[in-house]
């Protein structure tokens, strides 16, 4: 893989920019010093495991914090490589304790990552994979917005080092951590950018390194199936699969990939996803809208869908974002649907809502922020010019 990381282009595009190594995989890292002649080519693999360590391990972001490296070739990395973090625009915190971060990786290049406590083991992060989405999910507000471009590999872990950084979790702990779990859930769909995403999961899955492991990593995404095998195979991370409905006429509506990849070539290539078991199960997510998918007879439908495949369903509540006509399911009729799957078997089934009051749910993230960002400034603009 390339060593320039789109990571350092705020730099500015005449500056020529140096690599920055703290998104760059094991064989990226290698590549890397040899290309920038700072060690010779049989010392490589030695060195990189020495940084690897110190970046991440301990989340070094400075050369000269690493103490059993020689001053002056220290030196030499400074001069070669950087190690920063792209700038946290904006930091939330919210009554439940999710946080929020929206993050610039390059100018024009934004996307919002969130850490939601008591999830997963002790907590999950939300990752962006993609800066707004190309496919068109009725019911989801990134949806709505272009696609401006896959993040890379050291865009998404970026996400992770800054929620480690906020959270204090350096070096990387083996026990009692908050963050435990990662889940793909945040803006754009990941299977159209796997290889940005594969690379991702390897530097952070790392055992020396973030490691957290595959089993606590979970991608999420609207069924593109061919890459479905390929996703098992290079990542083993756990999947999900976000449904919301179990007809095709409803899910071309509210899923429009659909219509490429219906519901039953979807399901084939969910009972073919390498390393499914009882111990790794499929999460279903099922976005409850008011009226559209919320009947008894269709938690039934969902019953029958899931026969025979190891399975978790989620029920999220559908969150309204400014301009949608969909609303969501009263609460009763949500309790309904999920007595229906926990008469199956299926525990706890429904998604409680976390981080509402700073807009960090699901479906909302990034383009609500940027709107309060833009109603702020249209008050100081305001408040700048009171003969207006
Ligand atoms: N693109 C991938 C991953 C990102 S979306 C995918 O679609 O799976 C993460 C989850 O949030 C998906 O299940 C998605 O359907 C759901 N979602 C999107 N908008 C939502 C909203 N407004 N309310 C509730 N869930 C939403
Ligand atoms: Fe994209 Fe997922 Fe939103 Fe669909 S639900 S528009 S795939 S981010």
């Amino acid at each position: 893989m390339g060593v320039t990381l789109d990571l350092s282009r705020a730099a500015g595009l005449r500056t020529p920019v140096k690599p920055n190594l703290s998104g760059l995989t094991r064989k990226g890292l290698v590549e890397a010093l040899i290309a920038a002649e700072v060690v010779r080519p049989d010392k490589a693999k030695m060195r990189a495991t020495q940084l690897w360590r110190w970046i991440h391990h301990y989340g070094l972001t400075d050369f000269d914090q690493m103490t059993d490296i020689a001053k002056e070739t220290r030196a030499q990395l400074a001069e070669a490589f950087v190690l920063n973090r792209p700038e946290v625009v904006e930091r939330q915190v919210s009554k439940d304790g999710t946080r929020k971060w929206l993050i610039r990786m390059a100018p024009g290049i934004e996307v919002e990552t969130v850490y939601i406590p008591d999830v997963g083991r002790a907590g999950a992060l939300c990752v962006s994979s993609q800066v707004g989405c190309t496919l068109n999910c009725t019911f989801c507000h990134t949806g709505t917005q272009a696609l401006v471009r896959n993040l890379t590999a050291g865009e998404i872990v970026a996400q992770v080092q800054i929620a480690r950084d906020d959270l204090e979790e350096w070096p990387s702990p083996k026990e009692d951590r908050r963050l435990s779990n990662i889940v793909f859930m945040g803006m754009g769909e990941p299977l159209y950018n796997l290889d940005h995403v594969a690379d991702a999961i390897d530097i952070i899955a790392d055992n020396e390194g973030i490691a957290i492991s595959r089993r606590r990593i979970t991608v999420s995404t609207s069924g593109v199936v061919p890459e479905l095998e390929a996703l098992g195979n290079r990542t083993q991370a756990m999947l999900a699969i976000s449904l919301h409905a179990t007809n095709d006429a409803l899910r071309d509506v509210l899923v429009p990939l659909n219509r490429k990849y219906d519901i039953a070539t979807l399901m084939a290539g969910i009972r073919a996803y390498p390393g499914l078991s009882n111990a790794r199960r499929v999460t279903f997510e099922y976005v409850m809208l008011k009226g559209v998918n919320d009947s008894p007879d269709e938690a039934r439908a969902l019953l029958r869908l899931l026969k025979g495949i190891p399975a978790k369903i989620n029920l999220i509540p559908f969150n309204p974002w400014p301009g949608t006509d969909y609303q969501c399911s009263d609460w009763k009729t949500i309790e309904t649907f999920a007595a229906i799957l926990n008469r199956a078997g299926y525990a706890s089934p429904i998604r409680t809502p976390r981080g509402r009051d700073i807009l960090a749910a699901c479906g909302q993230l990034k383009s609500e922020s940027e709107k309060l960002r833009a109603s702020a400034r249209r008050k100081l603009a305001a408040e700048d010019s009171p003969e207006t």
